[in-house]
This record gives C-alpha cells, structure tokens and sequence, in this order.
C-alpha cells in the first residue's frame, strides 16, 4: 500500500468512527427529550468509546450530554458548570456551540432568561450546514423556545417553523415532538387557540403515529388546549391516560406536574375535593424528589382551592408557606445563575483579553507592523519546512538612509510619521503572502514568497515609492531615501545566516552611495 493509500484508509476509518459516535449522540439527544434513566451511563459509554477512537470531540460531546442530564434533573448550577468549563478548553466550534446551548439550558431552569437567550443564539449560529443534525436540530428547538421566552415574539413562528424541518429531517419523533409541543404552548399563550389546536392535533397524531408516549409537558399543553376550547372532559382524560403511564421511577417529575395540571382543570369544574387531593399528592411526590419548584407551586395551587371553599385561614397559610419557599427558591437559583454569569463572562474577557495581548506582542507599537520576535518566529517556522512545501524565498533588510538627519533637520515626531508611511508602504505592497517587519530603529525587512530576481524587483519597486513619495506634509524639503539589501534563502541556510547575508547586502547599498537595492 503506498504512503497515500494508507493514508486515505486510515482517514476514511475515521470517518466511520466519526459516524459511528454521531449515531449514538443522536440517540442520547433525542432520547435526553422523554426519559432520564440511565443516560449518564449512557454519556460514559460514548466518553469511553470517543476516547477509544482517539475523537476529542465526541469525548467533550458526551460530557456536555451529561451535563444536560444535569440540567434536567434538578441540578442546573452543576450542569452549567460542566459546560462553562468546556467552553473555556475547546478550540472546536461545534464543542463550544453544544457547550453555549447546555449553559443556555441551566440559565433558562435558572430563571436568568436573558442571558440564557443570548447563549442560545450563539449555539445556533456557531453551528454550519456540515456540522451533526442532530446538534442543529436541537440548537435550533432551544433558539426557538428561547426567543419566546425572551419575548420577541414576532420572530418565533419562523424559528419554530425551522426548528420543526430540521427536526422532520432528522427523523427522530421524541424531537418533532417536543418541538410541536413548544409551539403549541407559545401560540396557547399568546392566545392563538386555533392555532395550538392544529399544533396539539398534530403533535398527538405524530406520537400515535410513531408510537411515541407523550410527555409530561407535551401532556399538559394538550390538556390546557383542550380545556381552554371547552372539553374539559377530555383533558381530564387526557390526564389521566398519561398519569397511569409514567413511572415514579424513572420520570419523578413527570407526574407532580400532570398532577398540577388535572388539580387545575378539577377546581375550574367546580371539583374542589378532587382538586385538594391531587395537589396534596403532587406536593407530597415533589418533596420528596426534591422538586422545589412544583412542590412550591402545589402550596399556591391550595391555597386558592382553600379560598375557592371559603377556608380563608387555610388559604392564608398556604400562602406564606408558597411565598417563603417561592422566596428561598428564587433567591438560590438567581446566586446559583448570577455565578454562571459571571463565569462565563470572565473566560470571555480572559480569552480577548490573551489575544490581545498575543497581538500587541507580535507588533511593533510605531508602525503595527510584526516585531523583531514574531519575525524570527515566523522565519525559523518556514525554514524548518521542505524546500518543496516551502516554495521560493528571499528575505530584505531595508535601512532608511541618513535618517538621522531626518531626526535633527525636522524633528523626531517627522521621524516618527516617516517611520508609519514607510512601514504602511512595505505593508501596502508585500501582497496576500509576504510579511513586513520593523526590526527596530529605521531598519525594515520583508519576508518575500519570491525568487531572488523577483524579490529584488519588488525591493527596487519599493525603494522608487519611498523615494517619489510626496513628503512635503512631513516636512518642508523632506527627502527621504531607502537602501535595501536582497538575498534568497539557501538550502543549508538558518536564521542568522540568511540575515547576516541580506546583511552584507546591505552594507555594500549604503557604501555604494545609498537609495540602492544589492542582491545575491
Ligand atoms: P545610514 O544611512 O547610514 O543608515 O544613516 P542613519 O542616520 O539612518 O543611521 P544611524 O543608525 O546613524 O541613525 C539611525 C537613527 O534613527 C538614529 C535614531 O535617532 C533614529 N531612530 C531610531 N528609532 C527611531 C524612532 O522610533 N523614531 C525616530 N523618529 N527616530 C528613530
Ligand atoms: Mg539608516
Ligand atoms: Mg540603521
């Protein structure tokens, strides 16, 4: 096999393997949407099997599918961690757009909605038409949940409506679902109850259709619908259908809040008994999963059953059990959010932060241009490399003549402009591959993807520019005149040796009377 063909092999397996994790990232997804049982175990096995593969990628993919479990299941502070960690190590796009929707997804259980929009919209954006479905699909359904509840309503039947396509396209029915569902509760809200009335049909014809249990907040969408178009007999059924389907076990959340929804339906039917005992049972289940929102909003829920019979000090008490809890929840999820905020805002900083510092020591202040370092740097790494990958070569050391003068005649702020024109000129006219460099004082070189002729042309090209330039803004009777010398570089050359040798050039310019270009 030669050389390429093994190559090619080795990259088409990896591909397999890619395609291998994608599938199985697309089932952990899609099934993240219905059920929470053993999907941590399930993120391991991808870790493992990423690592084994040798995918960073899919590694940090599956630890952020952990993370959304996380977020799921009560421990958002946690889940969003996990991600702000991942965006602060990832150079990949594709990780650090799955890490934003995973932070936006804790903020948004958090109750920080604005900040949580803005995470899910570089989640969106970060990713392209090459990037996995099955993270485009879910990026787009968090977009569009979120820029409802970010209250910029107008542009969310078309997000949805997008959503809904690609998730059409990926075919996986827990996702069509869940999106349909978050559509029709955003149209029931703004009251639209037509339209949620298609939405909820069609999402219930889909799940009938794939075989799908719907899910607890898919449940309670079509129950509010139903009850709102006026068959409050049906969404009761609707209830308790889904209530006898679920498990305890294995979905702890999901019937505390079915049961808030059939106490709800019961009170507005004038059932008050049924309602109590439903919210005390929801209650009773969220205390013990830990579920402080639901458990919180069973308090409220009673209390207005107890006003509704007349049981005003009942109702009373309720209510400051609902508010003290209410308070205590807020205040715990605004810390927990506000420390994620703030988290992500300083990896953000730190990462511009370090650029620019890159940058500004790459530079030279005067002239912008790269410094002495970053040439050397930049010269020592095309040097290394093969003659053939390479390609042509030559270096130039340009030297303003008599720039003293230019200093004592007129004064150093001239100097300095002269300095920022020429470094403007050398820039200007080095094209797409070759680089300029102040390396100090009035000394210049150029880095030329070029043959030694053709690189002495260029030199000679720029020397007539400095030397026809109009410095008369500068200063009166300004003149100002480079001496340039040219070499290309040489199979056994280095760094020091090409230089020394533009060098020498030079020199031989400045003794044979200046405004002049030597090469080799
Ligand atoms: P030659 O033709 O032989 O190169 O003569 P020269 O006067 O250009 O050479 P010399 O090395 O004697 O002087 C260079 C001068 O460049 C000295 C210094 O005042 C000036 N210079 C160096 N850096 C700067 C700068 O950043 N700004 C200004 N305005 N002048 C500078
Ligand atoms: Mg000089
Ligand atoms: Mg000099």
């Amino acid at each position: 096999m030669t050389g390429y063909a093994e190559a090619s092999r080795l990259v088409a397996g990896d591909r397999r393997a890619e395609k291998a994790l994608e599938a199985e990232l697309t089932d952990l997804i899609a099934d993240t949407y219905t059920r929470h049982d053993g999907l941590l175990e399930r993120a391991d096995a991808l870790a493992a099997r990423a690592a084994a593969a040798g995918s960073g990628r899919y590694v940090a993919l599956a630890e952020l599918a952990r993370a959304d479990v996380y977020n799921r299941t009560g421990r958002a502070p946690e889940g969003a961690g996990i991600a702000q960690r991942r965006l602060e190590s990832t150079a990949d796009t594709v990780v650090a757009a799955r890490a934003h929707a995973i932070i936006s997804g804790g903020l948004w259980r958090l109750g920080e909605i604005s900040e949580s929009a803005s995470h899910a919209e570089k989640a969106f954006r970060l990713l392209t038409e090459e990037d996995p479905l099955c993270l485009r699909v879910d990026h787009a359904m968090v977009l569009a949940a979120q820029i409802y509840g970010y209250r910029i309503g107008g542009r969310s039947v078309a997000a949805f409506r997008y959503a809904q396509e690609l998730a059409d396209r990926l075919g996986r029915p827990s996702m069509r679902i869940v999106n349909l569902n978050n559509w029709a509760w955003v149209q029931y809200e703004r009251g639209d109850l037509a339209g949620a009335v298609e939405l909820v049909t069609r999402m219930r014809r889909l799940a009938e259709h794939t075989g799908h249990r719907l899910t607890a907040s898919c449940v309670d969408t079509l129950a509010r619908v139903l009850l709102e178009s006026g068959d409050p007999g049906q969404a009761t059924e609707v209830i308790k259908a889904a209530l006898a389907g679920f498990s305890d076990e294995t979905e702890p959340d999901a019937i505390p809040s079915c049961l808030l929804t059939l106490a709800e339906i019961q009170r507005r039917r004038g059932d008050l008994a049924g309602a109590v005992a439903s919210l005390t049972r929801s209650r009773e289940m969220s205390v013990r999963a830990g579920m402080a929102e639901s458990s919180a909003r069973a308090l409220h829920e009673l209390a207005a059953c107890f006003a509704a019979t007349g049981d005003y000090r009942s109702a009373y008490e309720h209510m400051v059990a609902f508010h003290g809890e209410w308070t205590r929840l807020r205040s715990e999820q605004s810390e927990a959010a506000a420390s994620v905020v703030q988290a992500v805002f300083d990896i953000e900083h730190a990462r511009r932060t370090s650029r620019e510092y890159q940058r500004l020591a790459e530079r030279d202040p005067l002239t912008g241009l790269w410094n002495r370092r970053k040439c050397e740097q930049h010269l020592n790494g095309l040097l290394g490399l093969a003659p053939a990958a390479r390609g042509a070569l030559s270096v130039a050391i340009l030297d303003l003549d008599h720039f003293k003068q230019v200093n004592d005649r007129h004064s150093h702020e001239a100097g300095d402009r002269v300095l920022r024109v020429v470094g403007q000129i050398l820039r200007d006219t080095a094209g797409p591959d070759g680089r300029a460099v102040r390396l100090g004082g009035e000394e210049f070189l150029l880095v030329l993807p070029l043959g030694g002729a053709a690189a002495r042309e260029h030199c000679e090209r720029v020397r007539r520019t400095v030397a026809d330039q109009d410095w008369s803004g500068v200063g009166r009777g300004l003149r100002v005149t480079t001496s340039a010398g040219v070499t290309e570089v040489r199979p056994d050359d280095d760094y020091s040796t090409l230089l020394r040798r533009a060098d020498q050039h030079l020199y031989t310019a400045k003794h044979g009377g200046r405004d002049l270009v030597v090469g080799d």
